[in-house]
């Protein structure tokens, strides 16, 4: 891997389709279509076929001596005034990696590089549309009347860009063939940076479970009420919170309270109905059914303490879901080779390779976050960082190409 084409290439396209104030590539909008097109004109430099697929993914396949192949990719879209780093580096990384094997002739087995379709679901709010299309997860019939802020419907717009949603599932026989499944990216959170590491390999995706809890208790007048005599929901949601915080440090996972809203809220009353959104997370499925029961008795417990009434009410899970312990061996250990620590740790936000994960062995590597931010156009790494990860990830593919090429990594049938 040439890290120095890789920097080149990152930042030419955050000239193009950047600049001081972020990212601007939005899926389904033409800076989406300019940064893909500069993206093809770096494929069409390379010794390989280009395609774009029923889900409006990018493929660009390189062959190998032997059937099948490995696939690396990611995403060039962005959420508006996002980051130059998020999504861009896996493609730049990737593209790199099919660069740089096509210089040495036919790698053991074929390369193909993805470059995902609509990963942020920042116009619609559907996230990771074309790997959950290629991964048979996207339901069109949740997806078709989703509306953009302009009021438009997802489906029509997708179809200016050439995807018919009832066929975009078609873009699955793409992965015939397939051995693994390997993406770089930024970390977009504080863990790396808090411990002075440049990269580190992926342990999967964490599970989310999300909640409404909502308190009932009885509204009543703040002069005329005595405290005691109080069924004030407001107490009752902050002291499950703070229980709640207690709940994700004692599991190791993350619980995040997003927001709170009391009624009828104004000064003279006790709030007689709070609501709290609750999200969750944790890499183990097992240990996330527990930090859902704790929190559950939580809200029990201070609802019951401060004479009110709780209900849970689901409103979105994903399952835990892991990488491939032979692909993060692999990574673990480019990771050390490359100037790095050995170390592994899980993905708070979700990503394309959570979906290509539930079909193959699939891995991820990340850089550093330097201010720990993403989706902002504050997102950065340092550059001895970015290269210590670009090393990584280029060894990460060469090891995955030497299993699959010994039999390790059979080809999806
Ligand atoms: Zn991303």
């Amino acid at each position: 891997m040439n890290a120095d084409r890789v920097l080149a290439d990152l930042r030419e396209l955050a000239d193009l389709t950047g600049g001081p104030d972020g990212a601007r590539r939005v899926c389904w909008t033409d800076e989406w279509v300019r940064a893909r097109e500069f993206v093809r004109s770096r494929l069409d430099e390379l010794p390989v076929e280009v395609e774009v697929d029923a889900a409006a993914n990018v493929w660009a396949g390189l062959e190998g001596e032997q059937e099948g192949f490995v696939i690396v990719g990611s995403h060039v879209d962005s959420v508006p005034a996002g980051g130059w780093l998020d999504g861009a580096l896996g493609v730049m990384c990737a593209l790199e990696a099919l660069r740089s094997q096509a210089e040495r002739g036919k790698p053991p087995v074929g390369l193909r590089l993805v470059d995902w379709a609509d990963e942020e679901g920042a116009r619609f709010g559907r996230s990771l549309f074309g790997s959950s299309a290629c991964a048979g997860t996207l339901d069109p019939s949740e997806v078709r009347d989703l509306r953009d802020r302009d009021g438009e419907r997802l489906e029509d717009v997708v179809a200016r860009y050439g995807v018919e949603l009832d066929r975009a599932h078609e873009s699955g026989a793409q992965l015939t063939g397939a051995r693994a499944y390997i993406e770089g990216h930024i970390e977009q959170g504080p863990v790396l940076e808090s411990r002075g590491e440049p990269a580190a390999a992926v342990l999967g995706t964490f599970g989310v479970e999300r909640h409404l809890a909502v308190f009932t208790g009885q509204t009543a007048h703040a002069g005329a009420t005595p405290m005691e005599l109080r069924r004030d929901t407001f107490m009752a949601t902050s002291q499950a919170a703070l229980a709640i915080k207690e709940v994700g440090i004692r599991h190791e996972g993350v619980c995040t309270i997003g927001g709170a809203t009391s009624e009828p809220g104004v000064v003279t009353a006790v709030p007689g109905r709070t609501e709290m959104l609750l999200d969750q997370r944790q890499l183990d499925p097992d240990i996330l059914a527990a930090m859902l029961g704790d929190a559950r008795a939580a809200c029990e417990q201070a609802a019951a303490d401060q004479g009110c009434e709780v209900e849970l009410r689901h409103l979105w899970s994903i399952e835990p879901i892991p990488f491939d312990d032979r692909l993060i061996a692999l990574a673990r250990q480019a990771v050390v080779d490359s100037g790095g620590k050995d170390t592994a740790i899980p993905s708070g936000p979700l990503h394309d390779a959570a979906e290509m994960a539930r079909l193959l062995p699939t891995v991820m590597i990340f850089s550093s976050s330097s201010p720990p931010v993403s989706h902002t156009r504050e997102e950065d790494t340092p550059e001895a960082d970015l290269r210590v990860m670009i090393e990584a990830y280029g060894r990460t593919v060469e090891g995955a190409l030497e299993l699959a090429a010994a039999g390790d990594l059979p080809p999806r049938g």
